[in-house]
C-alpha cells in the first residue's frame, strides 16, 4: 500500500443523501451560487453534483441560487474539516470542552440587535422582547430601545449575565431528557418558522434548538410538570456571524425552583467538541454565562412592527463580550 496522508472524504452526493433538505414552504432560496460555493470551499462540478442528488435551487436568469441551512447542514455534515460551517461551530463550541467554571461566572456582554422590517409601508413603533436576566442573578444596564421609525431599528445594552450549578433532580425529568438524547434527533440549522413545527421536524429525524425544547416541554408537561419554552440568544457567535436561534426549556423541578434544560446544546457539544460530558450536564438543568434569555415564549416572535406589513421582523443579534 501506498502512504497515504489524504483523509478519505465523504463524495458530495453521499453528504447531500445525508440532509433533510428544508421543504419548499419554509425554503428562502437567496443564496448565490458563488457564495455557495465558498461556503462549501467546493467547486462548481461539487454544486452540479449537489443538484443532481437533490439540493434544491432556485434558478433565475443571473443564476442558482440556494438556501443558507441547506449549505450549512451540508457543510457540517460533509466530514471535509474545511468548510465555512465546520470551522464556524468549531471555534464557537471550543468552550465546551474547558472546566466549566468559567461559564458559572456573572460576565458582561455589548448587546446589540438590529430589527429590520421588509417591505415597511410606514413609520411605527417597535415592539422587542428583550433581556429576561433578571431571574437567574441576571443585569440590564444602559438601554437603547427603538425608537418608532421605518424599515429599521436597534436595540442596545450591557446585559450582564452569570451561571449557577443548579442540576435537574427528578428522576422523570431526568429519564425524559434522557430518552430524547439516545432517540438519536440529528441537529440541523432549521429555519425559526419551520421549527414552530416541532413535529415535522422530529419525524425528519431533525432537531435543532427551538423545536427540541418545544418538544421536550410537550413531554415534560405531559408527566405532570409545568413547563415553557424561551427564546433567547447564545452569545459570542462570531460576530452575528452565524445567526443561531436559541431556546431552552423552563421546568419547575420537583425541588420547586425554576431550571433551564438547554438539550440542543448539549447535542451540539456532544458532535462538535471532545471532552464534553461537564458542559453537558450544565445544560440540564443549570444556567451558564453564554445565554440571554428573552421574555419571548418559544412559539413566539422576538420582535414585530406596528405599521401592518405581514411580513416577519427580522432580528440579527450580535453579542460580544464587553471590556
Ligand atoms: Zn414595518
Amino acid at each position: 500500500m501506498p502512504h497515504r496522508t489524504e483523509v478519505a472524504h465523504t463524495p458530495w452526493a453521499e453528504v447531500a443523501e445525508s440532509i433533510e433538505f428544508v421543504p419548499d414552504e419554509y425554503s428562502h432560496r437567496t443564496l448565490p451560487e458563488f457564495s455557495a460555493q465558498e461556503m462549501l470551499a467546493c467547486s462548481q462540478e461539487d454544486i452540479e453534483l449537489l443538484v443532481d442528488a437533490g439540493l434544491p435551487c432556485e434558478r433565475r436568469p443571473e443564476g442558482r441560487f440556494f438556501d443558507t441551512n441547506d449549505l450549512y447542514n451540508l457543510g457540517m455534515y460533509s466530514g471535509k474539516t474545511r468548510t465555512q460551517p465546520e470551522l464556524a461551530f468549531r471555534m464557537l463550541f471550543r468552550f465546551a470542552g474547558r472546566p466549566v467554571d468559567g461559564l458559572l461566572r456573572p460576565k458582561s456582554w455589548n448587546f446589540r440587535v438590529a430589527l429590520e422590517c421588509p417591505e415597511c409601508p410606514e413609520a411605527a413603533p417597535w415592539h422587542f422582547e428583550g433581556p429576561d436576566v433578571a431571574r437567574f442573578g441576571g443585569d440590564v444596564a444602559g438601554v437603547t430601545v427603538p425608537e418608532a421609525s421605518q424599515g429599521s431599528a436597534e436595540y442596545a445594552a450591557t446585559v450582564t449575565v452569570t451561571g449557577a450549578r443548579t442540576p435537574l433532580q427528578s428522576a422523570e425529568l431526568r429519564n425524559t431528557v434522557r430518552d430524547y438524547l439516545d432517540a438519536g434527533y440529528r441537529w440541523q440549522m432549521i429555519p425559526v418558522a419551520m421549527q414552530f413545527d416541532y413535529e415535522l421536524v422530529h419525524s425528519l429525524g431533525a432537531t435543532s434548538c427551538i423545536a427540541a425544547s418545544l418538544f421536550l416541554a410537550e413531554r415534560f408537561r405531559a408527566a405532570g410538570y409545568q413547563a415553557n419554552v424561551r427564546r433567547g440568544w447564545f452569545c459570542g457567535v462570531l460576530g452575528g456571524a452565524l445567526d443561531l436561534p436559541h431556546a431552552c426549556v423552563e421546568v419547575t423541578d420537583d425541588d420547586g425552583r425554576v431550571k433551564t434544560v438547554d438539550i440542543a446544546k448539549a447535542q451540539l457539544a456532544a458532535r462538535l467538541a471532545k471532552n464534553t460530558g461537564e458542559f453537558q450536564e450544565l445544560c440540564i438543568g443549570s444556567i451558564y454565562n453564554k445565554v440571554i434569555l428573552s421574555t419571548a415564549s418559544g412559539d413566539a416572535p422576538l420582535s414585530y412592527h406596528g405599521c401592518g406589513s405581514q411580513s416577519p421582523v427580522q432580528v440579527r443579534a450580535d453579542v460580544q463580550p464587553a471590556r
